[in-house]
């Protein structure tokens, strides 16, 4: 294990401490207790075995056996409070696993939730067989702490035999010191062979885990298809089963595979320790006897010496092994020192967002270049525009040519590559985050609706105002719809965790959302296809009630129906990542170029 892991592995400590000292603390005393306690009654039964055998009082024998039987039983008694205490708050966070996980995904910076790798990491972290890295990590960090106790007890209970035995020699029996450097050196020997063995099976049975995470992430996905109705429609329709069930016993092959190669290094590993033990109990036990013969130690010297190195030599195999496991698995506390690590830049501005009542707010992209982390492609390209408050623009163009990078970028779910988007004068990346998010009531086109009451659906997680949220939603044009819930505002989404829960439609839940929005009473109100979900009528019924819906708030959005955007003032053209074209629907309609293009395209299939 290099020092990088350790320092991994401690700053990991470093980050529980922070908010769980009693559980370090705990951790401490349990292991002390646990290594020590055996002990106790080595040591007594080899009292006792001597002081039979010097014949001496029964009153002084019951002593030993009182003193030795209070402590073992306070000791264990101590042990045993720590250990639900312990065990308790290891359990909570196994829990509770995925929060701090969760509160970073929260905060980190929006482009490491789109990339593949941070991906991957996460699942990683989230695939420890149910554990959570950190309660993982405490309860092998508990097993060293103790391992270690015991291997210091051992050498404070055997070293003085020696002392004392060496000083009572009188022919002067030389090789006893020399004898017993000699057994050290053989047992931290095999100590050694045991460790590389263990260091060795324990990273490979790592490795194979990793790659089992990968199997495992499209074995999920897999499941998921073929146990939600949702896609079962797209298979049974295409007839794609035969596809799915060659991929998915591809993926069940390769896991086989891969854990009958864990159980394999599991069983090698297991071999080499008990080997390991076995010739060392059976040096140990030849040495102890050797010495009782040349009377270096007494009868009961005996049973206190051999049982005293067992204990060493089976705590320092086990030592090795906790070792090896935390080595081979450093990757992954330092997958999530990175993962926790990962760039918050988002909230380094620190200017307020001034609170206009008039809502007048004025956005300049100046020379603003994009492309995503990772790309060489530059999908905006020297885009300048300007927009007021109280303006309606409408978005349009093909597919892929940047419409919705636009928005990401207004919104600051990305910064921009090159140039600059400024409101009121002012570059975004200087405001505060969160109150700059306080301008913009989004809609995407993937928006979510959760399985929460509709209430909080509306109110985003904020006091429910009952009077705002009913009449978002109707402005959203699902307050038919609402008025017969049963529940009103607590009604459920969905029967996932309700059984009085309601199913909505794709529409409705769309309504939802943009009534989330118009809730939210921001100055920007973003629909990304907001239609996208409608039929032809609510659609309808969503632009003409658009102007209502927003009010004098700056509106954008995006469309691809083309016939959908004639009521707004603003229309911009996008292609391959520039605006080409902008006006009113009638100049843009007269003009040559894209719109016309795409306009009479459309007109062929809407006509
Ligand atoms: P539109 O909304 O006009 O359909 P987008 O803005 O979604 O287009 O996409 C513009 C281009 O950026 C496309 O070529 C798309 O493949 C690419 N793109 C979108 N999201 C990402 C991403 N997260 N990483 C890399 N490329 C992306």
């Amino acid at each position: 294990m290099s020092r990088k892991d350790w320092k991994n592995i401690f700053i990991l400590l470093g980050s529980l401490s922070e908010k769980h000292k009693d559980v370090l603390i705990s951790l401490v005393g349990l292991s002390v207790f646990t290594a020590v306690r055996p002990f106790i009654t080595v040591v007594l039964t080899g009292m006792l075995v001597d002081a039979v055998y010097a014949g001496v009082d029964s009153g002084l024998l019951l002593r030993y056996v009182a003193v030795g039987v209070t402590g073992t039983f306070l000791m264990q008694a101590a042990e045993g409070v720590l250990v639900m205490f312990f065990n308790r708050k290891l359990e909570y966070m196994q829990e509770i696993q995925g929060q701090p996980l969760n509160r970073k995904s929260m905060a980190m910076d929006y482009e490491y939730l789109e990339n593949v790798d941070v991906h991957e990491t996460r699942q990683r972290l989230e695939r420890l067989g149910g554990w959570s890295l950190m309660a993982r990590v405490l309860s092998v960090v508990k097993k060293i702490l103790r391992e270690g106790v015991t291997v210091i007890a051992a050498v404070f209970v055997v070293v003085p035999m020696f002392i004392r035995g060496s000083h009572s020699l009188s022919h002067g029996f030389v090789g006893s010191w020399l004898m017993s450097v000699l057994l050290l050196a053989a047992v931290l020997l095999l100590i050694m062979v045991e460790f590389r063995f263990g260091n060795y099976f324990n990273k490979k049975m790592a490795d194979a885990r990793k790659e089992m995470s990968g199997q495992e992430a499209r074995y999920k996905y897999y499941l998921e298809i073929l146990s939600g109705c949702e896609r079962q429609k797209d298979l049974r329709t295409c007839k794609q089963q035969k596809l799915y069930e060659r991929e998915f016993e591809d993926i069940a092959r390769g896991i086989k595979k891969t854990i009958d190669r864990i159980a394999g290094f599991t069983v090698r590993d297991a071999f080499t320790q008990q080997s390991v033990s076995a010739f060392s109990g059976f040096l140990v036990y030849v040495f102890a006897g050797l010495l009782a013969c040349a009377g270096l130690i007494s009868i009961g010297g005996v049973v206190t010496y051999a049982a005293s190195i067992l204990l060493f030599t089976e705590s320092v195999g086990k030592l090795v092994y906790q070792l090896s496991w935390l080595g081979g698995n450093a990757g992954l506390a330092k997958d999530y020192i990175d993962y926790m690590g990962l760039p918050q830049r988002k909230h380094e501005g620190t200017i307020p967002v001034e609170k206009r009542r008039d809502d007048r707010f004025s956005v300049e992209f100046s020379h603003v270049s994009f492309k995503y982390p990772g790309s060489e492609k530059y999908v905006i390209r020297d885009l300048n525009l300007q927009f007021e408050i109280g303006e309606k623009m409408a978005i349009v163009g093909r597919n892929g040519s940047g419409k919705t990078t636009f928005i990401k970028l207004l919104c600051r779910l990305y910064d921009v590559t090159e140039g600059s988007i400024k409101v009121n004068g002012i570059d975004i990346r200087k405001y505060d985050y969160a109150q700059y998010c306080d301008l913009f009531a989004v809609v995407f086109q993937d928006f979510q609706v959760f399985d929460f009451p509709l209430g909080e659906n509306v109110a985003a997680g904020g006091e429910v105002d009952e009077e705002r949220a009913v009449d978002a939603l109707e402005r959203a044009g699902v307050g038919e719809r609402y008025h017969t819930l049963p529940g009103g505002l607590s009604t459920c989404i969905g029967k996932e965790f309700e059984e009085s829960g309601v199913t909505f439609s794709g529409g409705e839940k769309q309504k939802i959302a943009i009534a989330r929005a118009i809730y939210k009473n921001a100055p920007f109100v973003i629909m990304d296809e907001p239609t996208a979900a409608l039929d032809p009528e609510s659609e309808c019924e969503v632009y003409a009630g658009f102007d209502k819906m927003v009010g004098k708030k700056t509106a954008i959005y995006i469309s691809h129906r083309l016939a959908s955007c004639r009521f707004c003032q603003d229309i911009l053209v996008f292609d391959e990542g520039k605006v080409v074209q902008r006006g009113r629907h009638e100049e843009l309609e007269r003009q040559e170029g894209l719109y016309k293009e795409l306009w009479n395209a459309q007109a062929q299939y809407y006509a």
